[in-house]
């Protein structure tokens, strides 16, 4: 095999304890993935060397905190292959970015618009759209996956002259399924409606080009590709992100303020109200880093060879409904006949491994598949083989013991 984990596996001391008298096993990575030694270094760096607020101070800390602020901005720039920093907003997350996009569109949409997402959609790429067209009268419309989890072969007829908007997500986290993102894309800009890509489970995996993709708007959260929590981003054109409204407003992003009127700042600043989350924005950036510093190809073989691994073993098995595609994915989402998700979970964690069960933020795709939930186990690059078995061997020993109940 091409990539050893072990050669990065240092870098993640977490991963070295036990859990429940167990190794720990984590395989929740499409929840949230572990940060390396260098995402730690640098939020205590910034705490010990150069904590101040931003763009405010002129002082020495201020001016180096505003510097490497702003270099992390560039980092991030470059990392997803936006034209400039300008591209940029730091947002809380996915979420937070995409219900940025549907407030910030509000002014633009009226009645019998058309807003289309797919039916692999996270509710935080969901309900933000469902809400704004309750309150515009838009129409909130679903691009369906087929009963056999494909994609119909002809969905051209889904956009059409009243689609203002077309939202997706590149890979589904409940499922692993990806979408034909490129083709659709150009479907919705066919009728000139602003696109959004949801990123989040697709920026740990591959590298992203967002000027390839041609979106209007890109949105992912740190803490999904090996960096802190509480930090995202909202990439955009510069024609997009020039239309939204601010839905925050306040200080930092204004140029002058009087009690008649308010004059906002340039991008990106415009949309950044308040003082940021400046240690979770420069471990972002060193994120980026380190996975730049990697192959990403290499990685990327490595974690869908991992999840294809679970998947032939588990068909193998038998006795359990597997939802994810054979193979081009990175996780494993499946069900058991009889016997509930959180079942096999518990029994799971009693034995130091970590997945998820439940409906991962996904409740209509999860009625569509006709369950409550799904037992999903994600991987990252860290991630053993060894790991993958003993998640296989565990599950199906659970399996076992818990029908006889
Ligand atoms: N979209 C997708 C595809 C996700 O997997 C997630 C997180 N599970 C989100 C959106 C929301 O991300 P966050 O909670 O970090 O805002």
């Amino acid at each position: 095999m091409p990539f050893d984990p072990s050669s990065l596996r240092h870098l993640f001391p977490i991963l070295s304890q036990p859990a429940h008298g167990h190794p720990l096993t984590y395989l929740d990575n499409a929840a949230t993935t572990q940060k390396p030694l260098l995402v730690l270094d640098s939020i205590q760096d910034y705490y010990q060397t150069c904590n101040a607020n931003v763009h405010r101070g002129a002082h020495f800390l201020s001016d180096r905190a505003t510097n490497r602020f702003e270099q992390a901005r560039e980092n991030i720039a470059r990392f997803i292959n936006a034209p400039g920093q300008s591209h940029i907003i730091w947002t809380k997350g996915t979420t937070e970015a995409i219900n940025m996009v549907a407030l910030g569109l509000e002014h633009l949409l009226k009645k019998d618009d058309e807003i289309l997402i797919t039916s692999l959609e996270h509710h935080a790429n969901l309900v933000p759209w469902q809400q704004l067209a309750f309150r515009t009268g838009a129409r909130l419309r679903v691009l369906p996956l087929t009963s056999s989890g494909e994609w119909e072969t002809e969905f051209s007829h889904y956009f059409t002259d009243r689609t203002r908007i077309f939202s997706a997500t590149q890979i589904s986290n409940a499922i692993g399924t990806s979408t034909p993102l490129q083709t659709m894309l150009d479907h919705a800009k066919q009728q000139s409606a602003f696109t959004l890509v949801d990123g989040a489970q697709a920026v740990a995996h591959y590298p992203i080009d967002v000027q390839a993709l041609d979106c209007d708007f890109y949105v992912f959260s740190g803490h999904k590709m090996y960096g802190p929590t509480g930090i995202g981003v909202l990439y955009g054109k510069n024609h997009a992100l020039e239309v939204l409204i601010p839905y925050q407003t306040g200080g930092e992003m204004v140029r002058h303020v009087s009690y008649q009127a308010t004059e906002f700042n340039i991008l990106p600043y415009r949309l950044e109200a308040g003082t940021p989350h400046i240690e979770g924005a420069l471990g972002l950036a060193v994120a980026c880093d380190f996975l730049l510093s990697q192959d990403r190809p290499a990685l990327f073989a490595w974690e869908q060879h991992l999840a294809n691994h679970v998947y032939q073993r588990l068909s193998k098995a038998g006795g359990m409904e597997i939802y994810s595609p054979e193979k081009h994915t990175t996780l494993v989402s499946l069900s058991v006949p009889n016997i509930h998700a959180l079942d096999l979970n518990a029994y799971l964690d009693s034995k130091g491994i970590a997945v998820r069960a439940g409906s991962h933020c996904a409740h209509p795709l999860m009625a569509q598949l006709g369950v409550s939930g799904t037992l999903r186990a994600s991987f990252a690059c860290y991630n053993t083989l060894e790991e993958a078995d003993r998640f296989c061997d565990v599950l199906i020993e659970a399996i076992d013991l818990l029908s006889d109940e």
